[in-house]
């Protein structure tokens, strides 16, 4: 839903008590067309109460705020994970995996009338490795015949099938009910929300030096390992402190035991970047600097502009580079990544700590543009001198203006422009070149969409 874009979503009054940040999260979970939605809808009431909605490879995970029996929790809803950034079509399980991981208890709604598919199974075996609370709700039991089809869901070895009809309302409070039993009072997940130390992700192909670059951050005496949130399974937290500050470094288990290389397929690597990214609010990427850069390296900087997510990118094993290869590295800079000359860049190594002081200030840059917002009345001035200079072509005898923008959200910065007619993606991607020489936003994806107004 396109309105949803205009949610101011980081009201900074409104978003950063402490009391909000440690709500419990349920997370409602299924294939596609089991009522997910339908169930969200009617536990909040059809209050349309944004908390978050965050972008990228979950483009649709919707946060919304809910109460029952006097209690708070988050709700999020994956009922737009069917299709990702890329308009690929993820597996079920794959887009549960992660939603499972970000919440405290999860609501898994299977069809009764339909019955347990495949899908539902590989949902099921993932529910089980995650050792999260589960409520079953076996949905589209509407009336007292369809009953026995929601017994049948015993089966499937979750316990109690609780029967629902999300569409009529049938036997949602006793499900409201089961989840407040196993949800806990204090969230596991809520350093993944708003406040707290800052959020990195170390990413990259295997062997870039990851793992290296992590014990160099962490020296060896500061790192505070919080396991608070990998409980179930591998993924582990490292608080480090570095230039005077606090920064909770995500899913350090993965790099620092290679869960998923053991696995072998490049799948698994992909997934645990995209984990990491829904848990990170920036993103360092490494990348060897010492052999020609690959595909897989430009797959993993376009995942965490996809994600929306800040990026800084740095050439790591500096030390094993001659002036030869420096030269050809800044060829390949040029090829690969010409679309994003905005990120920071730091040549480092890990090895012998070259330049690894410059990788913080890297990091504030990124999440100071991430976090930067235009006031509406700057925006409209420079876009007035923009559009003045540089007016939209004219097609068919029509000339579409640009009437007025705002800046629905930030972290990271999205514009809506509000436009009399059709506006061409090449003056779209204008506008936005001409924002970033503005407002500079190094280190952060920027979004512009527009509206047409008749
Ligand atoms: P989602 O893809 O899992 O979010 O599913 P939706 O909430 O969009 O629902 C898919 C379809 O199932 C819609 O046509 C709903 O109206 C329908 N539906 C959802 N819950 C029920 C229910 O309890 N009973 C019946 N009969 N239909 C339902
Ligand atoms: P990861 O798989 O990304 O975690 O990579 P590792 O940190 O395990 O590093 C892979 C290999 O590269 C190891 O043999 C490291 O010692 C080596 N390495 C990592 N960083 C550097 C560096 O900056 N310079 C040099 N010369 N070797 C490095």
């Amino acid at each position: 839903d396109e309105d949803l874009a205009l949610v101011d979503r980081d009201d900074d009054e409104a978003g950063e008590d402490a009391e909000e940040v440690a709500v419990p999260v349920v997370a409602v979970v299924g294939r596609p067309n089991v009522g997910k939605s339908t169930l969200v809808n009617r536990i909040i009431g059809r209050r349309e109460a944004v908390v978050e909605d965050v972008p990228g490879v979950t483009r649709d995970r919707v946060a919304y705020d809910a109460e029952w029996s006097g209690r708070r929790f988050t709700l999020v809803d994956t009922g737009g994970w069917a299709i990702d950034a890329k308009g690929i079509h993820l597996r079920v399980a794959e887009q549960a995996e992660i939603a499972v991981e970000l919440a405290d208890a999860v609501l898994f709604v299977v069809d009764a009338v339909v019955g347990a598919t495949d899908d539902d199974e590989a949902v099921v075996k993932l529910l089980r490795r995650a050792g999260k609370p589960v409520v079953l709700v076996a949905n589209k039991v509407d009336d007292q015949r369809t009953e026995a089809d929601a017994a049948a869901l015993w089966n499937i070895g979750l316990g109690q099938p609780w029967p629902v009809s999300a569409l009529h309302g049938r036997g949602s409070g006793d499900v409201l009910d089961a989840i407040l039993d196993v949800l806990p009072e204090k969230s596991a997940v809520a350093a993944y929300q708003r406040g707290g130390p800052r959020r990195v992700a170390l990413l990259g192909r295997p062997n870039v030096g990851k793992s290296s670059m992590l014990n160099k951050l962490a020296g060896s005496d500061r790192v505070v390992v919080d396991d608070v949130a990998g409980t179930t399974r591998d993924p582990v937290d490292e608080l480090i402190e570095l230039g005077g500050t606090t920064w909770r470094f995500v899913d350090t288990a993965g790099i620092r035991r290679r869960v998923h290389q053991t696995r072998g397929a490049d799948f698994y690597a992909s997934l645990r970047t995209q984990t990491a990214l829904e848990k990170a609010e920036v993103a360092v990427v490494l990348i060897d600097a010492s052999v020609p850069i690959t595909e897989q390296d430009i797959r993993v900087v376009q995942q965490v502009v996809d994600s929306g997510r800040a990026l800084v990118i740095a050439y790591n094993k500096w030390d094993l580079t001659d002036e030869e290869r420096r030269h050809f590295l800044e060829r390949e800079i040029e090829r690969e990544l010409v679309q994003i000359p905005w990120a920071p860049r730091v040549n480092v190594s890990a090895s012998t700590g070259r330049h690894m002081d410059r990788l913080v200030p890297a990091l504030d840059t990124a999440l100071d543009s991430w976090d930067t917002r235009i006031p509406t009345g700057r925006l409209n001035a420079f876009l007035g001198e923009v559009v003045a200079g540089h007016p939209h072509p004219v097609r068919g005898g029509k000339q579409p203006r640009i009437l007025f923008a705002t800046q629905a959200s930030t972290r990271p910065p999205r514009f809506v422009l509000f436009a009399s007619g059709f506006i061409e993606a090449g003056y779209r991607r204008f506008v936005e070149r001409r924002l970033r020489e503005e407002f500079g936003f190094e280190g952060t994806p920027i979004e512009v969409s527009v509206r047409v107004r008749e």
